[in-house]
């Protein structure tokens, strides 16, 4: 499963700051999902939930802040939000679309003591 490699890499991440900063309990996690990514947000938190059971992080929180893919067109420079994956810009048709947001999938912090 694309997600519990995904969970994997984060729970990883953090053990690393955690044990850096001497800190033993999380309380919460908050990661970044982008649109593009196709990254079940429920299907997160179950693999999430699963893999810190039975362990000292159990009962943390998994915060997820989606992101919305978005683009710049290259000719007219509007900015927009994507349908359905197709890169044209809405006003100018044109083609040469820049990704602005909806690729990333990030740690962006955690709580913990
Ligand atoms: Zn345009």
């Amino acid at each position: 499963m694309h997600e519990m490699s995904i969970i994997k890499g984060i729970i990883g991440i953090i053990g690393k700051e955690m044990k850096k900063s001497k800190l033993k309990k999380l309380h919460a996690v908050k990661i970044k999902v982008g649109e593009l990514t196709a990254v079940e947000p429920e299907t997160l938190r179950f693999c999430f939930e699963a893999s810190i059971k039975d362990t000292p992080w159990e009962g943390a929180r998994l915060e997820i802040e989606d992101v919305p893919l978005t683009g710049k067109c290259r000719d007219c420079h509007t900015k927009f939000r994507f349908h359905n994956f197709v890169s044209i810009c809405p006003v100018c048709r044109g083609r040469a679309i820049e990704k602005l947001t909806g690729t990333e999938l990030d740690l962006v912090s955690i709580d913990a003591v």
